[in-house]
């Protein structure tokens, strides 16, 4: 029996058997650049070589000294830093219009040829370690595990260097039963996924692979943070205890379906869930969940070779809004960039991805695909359940041109004759700083505010959400992050709409009395938190509430703040 510790990513206990992903599947594109990509393919090059190098130090700061995979990670880095795969790249892909992933391929193909036909032990040895190298720098580029994730078992738990946010939809569609990662972060799109589908996570393990074998028998406690590799029979018999009472807590916690979120003082309030694929909706109707808060439709142009058109989203929704029904389904329209990527919408790699081009700042640069979206939305919205938000406002400005793209695409399926929903209702998450300072302004163009807390903390603390290195600075109860929530709130209030909090912060119990104190009137959870948040709701004094978020507010120092945040929830079983 082994135990590995990583970093506890989403809550659980899994028992099962283990299954690598395994390195063959990577399939390259072998068509021919043109002229123009060549200086984007160069620095792509360039970004992913350091980016890369970075993880490999990251993961040596994890692991004690004088291990022995330290010294194969350092000699990793130097094949990376080496010259030669500088200058055969650059050629491959000046010369002979190769695209990166080609050109990497070809390089690495050719030295590990020359190294396996020296026909010698040191030299084969060597040969393994460019291959692993190729590996790591093809995976960052490509982030392509599709093939792999198609031939798993159910009841099988996944290991893997790392996981997409499409790899997390595509396991939990396998039935597979948990996740554990080398790389990985607590804040990261496919960790949000993991929770969402409660599937429990253990990420940032180092050395992982080396350590698993296919088949091994693994408890995966996502609570602790915890791999057991070949449990020994008492532990097994520990965890299988543990399993059963959580299986009962979540039994009691089943009472709670179908009752109102009201708390003991009378005060409802809209609790909903997040969605990231239209499937989740099963699990939403099993929980009779009031509504989606926040369904993130990038996923549905994830992974495709193709935009999906005016009718396929069209169908989407209105199925699903068929399917929430009396309830509302709150669309966002699409939110790539970050490591939300869309090889579809071919989009540059930038240095400074979270910085970049993100959310509404793409739709607004490539406006038939927005309109597109708008458009099927607007149809769908027909079933009248139907709310549209906007991801990454920064401003009032946006707000004013995404409402004038709704009018004009009103008109356009006016002019056709084709039904839509002529009151859909408008709203802007709140997570950029500026658009929280102004967002008495936003508000009055708006008919409702989400706050999306995952963003408002990157931006307010300059802390990049996916950057395990960081994670220390990340901090949801930050004085800073606390005092624009409540400003949204208060703002959003003064223009008589009401303010969703839809980041993770709405899903973790020790928030939610601050949620409720400051007045936030509707929360779109996690559908795995969902019954647990609810029953704090329930067992909420509103009143009470607002005179300790009060004073919370008045509190400087993170560490009082943390403490605040703890004797308000203390007061909950
Ligand atoms: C958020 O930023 O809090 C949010 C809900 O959006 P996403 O996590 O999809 O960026
Ligand atoms: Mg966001």
């Amino acid at each position: 029996m082994i135990k590995i510790k990583g970093i506890a990513v989403s809550p659980g206990v899994s028992i099962g058997k283990a299954k690598i992903l395994t390195r063959e599947k990577i399939k390259i594109d072998k068509k021919k650049i043109s002229l123009e990509q060549v200086e984007t393919e160069l620095s792509r090059f360039g970004k992913s070589v350091d980016e890369v190098i970075e993880e490999i130090n990251l993961l040596i700061a994890g692991i004690s000294d004088n291990d022995e995979s330290t010294e194969i990670l350092k000699t990793h880095k130097l094949i990376l830093k080496d010259p030669g795969l500088k200058e055969n790249v650059t050629k491959l892909i000046k010369n002979d219009l190769y695209s990166l992933e080609h050109a990497i391929q070809k390089h690495f193909t050719n030295v590990i040829e020359l190294f396996k036909n020296m026909k010698n032990d040191y030299f084969a040895e060597r040969s393994s370690d460019y291959e692993d190298v190729a590996y790591r720098l093809l995976t960052h580029l490509m982030q392509n595990e599709k093939d792999i994730l198609d031939v798993l078992d159910e009841n099988s738990i996944v290991f893997a260097n790392n996981i997409t946010p499409s790899g997390v939809t595509k396991v939990y569609a396998r039935n597979i039963i948990g996740i554990c990662t080398e790389k990985g972060s607590k804040n990261s799109h496919s960790s949000i996924i993991a929770r969402s589908m409660n599937l429990p996570y253990v990420a940032r393990a180092p050395k992982l692979l080396n350590k698993i074998k296919n088949d091994d028998t693994i408890i995966l406690d996502g609570i602790k943070g915890e791999i057991i590799v070949n449990p020994d029979r008492r532990t097994l018999q520990e965890y299988e205890k543990i399993k059963d009472e959580r299986s009962e807590k979540q039994k009691e916690l089943v009472q709670l379906i179908g009752v109102t979120a009201r708390t003991e003082d009378n005060h409802e309030i809209g609790l909903m869930c997040n969605i990231e694929i239209p499937d989740e909706i099963s699990v939403l109707k099993k929980i009779k969940s009031a509504g989606i808060g926040l369904f993130r439709t990038e996923f549905l142009f994830i992974d495709r070779d193709e935009l999906p058109s005016e009718e396929e989203q069209f169908k989407i929704y209105k199925k699903m809004a068929d399917s929430i029904k009396p309830h509302p389904l709150i669309i966002r329209t699409i939110d790539v960039g970050g490591d939300k990527l869309s090889r579809v919408l071919n989009l540059e790699s930038e240095i400074n991805p979270n910085l970049g081009c993100r959310g509404i700042r793409i739709s607004l640069q490539h406006i038939p695909i927005f309109k597109t979206q708008i458009k099927a939305i607007l149809r769908a919205g027909e079933a009248e359940n139907i709310k549209i938000m906007f991801p990454m406002i920064s401003a009032l400005e946006e707000i004013v041109k995404v409402k004038k793209i709704i009018s004009t695409c009103k008109k356009e399926l006016a002019e056709k004759n084709i039904n839509y929903d002529a009151n859909i209702k408008i709203g802007a998450m709140i997570e950029i700083p500026s658009a929280a300072i102004t967002s008495d302004c936003i508000a009055s163009e708006c008919d409702f505010l989400s706050i999306g807390t995952n963003d408002l903390i990157q931006y307010t603390l300059a802390v990049d959400r996916d950057n395990q290195g960081v994670d220390k600075y990340y901090i949801p109860h930050h004085s800073s992050v606390l005092r624009l929530m409540k400003l949204t709130v208060e703002n959003a209030h003064k223009h008589n709409i009401k303010v969703a909090v839809c980041g993770e912060m709405a899903s973790q119990i020790k928030y939610i009395p601050f949620l409720l104190g400051i007045g936030v009137d509707e929360l779109s959870v996690s559908p795995g938190s969902y019954l647990e948040i609810k029953k704090i709701i329930l067992n909420s004094n509103l009143a009470e509430l607002k005179l300790q978020a009060e004073k919370v507010l008045q509190i400087s120092a993170t560490k009082e703040i943390e403490k605040a945040l703890k004797e308000m929830t203390e007061n909950y079983d």
